[in-house]
């Protein structure tokens, strides 16, 4: 392939033609191989080559360049930018089409799709590199915007890169000391009004940048491993924040929600970590609560089930945060030691407006109630929210209703206003 690649960059670039290069990749393969099995996985990836080939001119090169991630050169296409784009997006949503056509496998159809990135080349004399670069980028941009799509890659594109870069080194920066990390807290009310604690919330005060949102940050950190530092110092700053709680009779009783990324879980000296935490802050093991996400359920969920059981002998509650917007399996689910599930706010938001929304709503508390779970609902915005939750069984919110998560110094005050 790659070979092909640059006989095909040398010739383009001497004739002035452009080509395209694309990078497919099956989404959710994984899920396909971890719940029927490697050699289901494997006619998948046979069934997908036929279409590919079928669906590309005999000139045409496909490629596997491992794992479950096609490539496939287009070589003579148009000399303009534009009508080339076009070429290569029509052979592109063709084969969008094609791989979604259902699939025979272990006598059962089966459904799957693809994200594809593509790029041109030809123009600028790019190397064999690069564009297996832009290729790739642009592949995730097509998983970003929903996956079973395409996207090109462009100059848009690049500067996101160099804004990426800039952010990682950034963020390098400000986790030494942490004194640029900020913990917020945002208060969990009961139905009867009383706050029974709260969800510690990360930001990040950057000095030219102001005030970033984890939505900005959180993710860029787990990518490059930055989540395990960042992860520590809230673990450690929540827990001095109990510990000064738990001095105080009106404070004792208040519990802080930790939430933790499955790339940390996944550390083999995550539990020894939180015991040293415990250890050293002196916080009560009883009032911390760890907030997962369904995420944690794609990698060896045996190991997760372990450092949970050990986690909870301490004390330690565990929320499954975000329910309902992951990819839960519901036998998964009675194997956690859960205590709690988390309505996603999304769910919140349209619930008396959106009859599915609600609906869903309605089977998460139920589902709750099963289980023998607590339900609390997040993204609490109005009174009318809060009463159909209240009506459907849910007991415990979170939300700007109540408050938005606040320094510290705003939470104490509001404790004496409202706890
Ligand atoms: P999350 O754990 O689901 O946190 C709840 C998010 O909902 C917070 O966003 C909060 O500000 C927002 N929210 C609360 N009430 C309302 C409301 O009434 N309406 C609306 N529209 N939004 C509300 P935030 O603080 O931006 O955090 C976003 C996500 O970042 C969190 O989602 C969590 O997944 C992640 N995150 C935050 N802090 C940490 C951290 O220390 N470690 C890790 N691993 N992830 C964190
Ligand atoms: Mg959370
Ligand atoms: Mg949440």
């Amino acid at each position: 392939m790659l070979e092909q690649l640059k006989k095909a960059l040398q010739i383009n670039t001497r004739r002035r033609q452009l080509g395209a290069l694309l990078f497919i990749d099956l989404d959710n393969f994984k899920t396909l191989n971890d719940t029927l099995g490697h050699d289901v996985g494997d006619v998948l990836l046979q069934q997908v080559a036929q279409r590919l080939v079928a669906n590309v001119r005999e000139a045409d090169t496909v490629a596997r360049l491992g794992g479950d991630e096609f490539v496939v050169i287009l070589d003579d296409l148009d000399k303009h930018q534009l009508k080339a784009a076009s070429q290569a997006d029509a052979v592109g949503q063709k084969i969008l089409t094609a791989l979604n056509v259902p699939y025979q496998l272990a006598g059962r159809e089966h459904r799957s799709s693809p994200s594809i990135g593509i790029t041109l080349f030809g123009a600028q004399g790019e190397g064999v590199d690069d564009l297996l670069k832009q290729a790739d980028l642009a592949m995730y941009q097509a998983k970003a915007a929903g996956r079973n799509t395409l996207r090109f890659f462009d100059v848009g594109m690049q500067s996101e890169v160099d804004h990426r870069v800039a952010l990682e080194s950034d963020l390098r920066d400000g986790l030494q000391g942490g004194e640029e990390l900020l913990l917020h807290f945002q208060p969990i009310v009961r139905v009867d009004g009383r706050v029974t604690g709260a969800e510690a919330l990360v930001r990040w005060q950057q000095p030219q940048r102001g005030l970033v949102m984890p939505e900005d940050f959180i993710p860029l950190a787990e990518s490059t491993g930055l989540i395990l530092p960042l992860g520590r110092w809230v673990l450690n700053t929540a827990c001095e924040q109990l510990a000064v709680w738990g001095t105080r009779a009106e404070t004792a009783q208040l519990t802080i929600a930790v939430n933790v990324s499955a790339r940390e879980l996944r550390e083999p000296d995550f539990v020894a970590q939180v015991k040293r935490t415990l250890g050293q802050t002196g916080a009560n093991p009883n009032r911390l609560r760890l907030e997962l996400t369904e995420s944690v359920l794609a990698h060896k969920v045996e190991d997760i089930i372990v450092k949970m059981a050990e986690l909870k002998a301490l004390g330690i509650c565990f929320s499954l945060d975000d329910f309902g917007t992951g990819y839960s399996s519901l036998s998964y689910l009675k194997q956690l030691p859960l205590d709690l599930l988390k309505i996603d706010r999304s769910f919140v938001h349209d619930v008396l407006t959106d009859p599915n929304d609600a609906a869903i709503a309605r089977t998460i508390i139920a589902l709750g109630q099963t289980l023998g779970l607590s339900v609390v609902a997040e993204g609490v915005e109005t009174e009318d929210q809060r009463t159909f939750l209240m009506n459907s069984g849910c007991f415990a919110y979170q939300g700007y209703l109540f408050g938005e998560p606040m320094s510290i110094d705003q939470f104490d005050v509001f404790m004496r206003t409202f706890g």
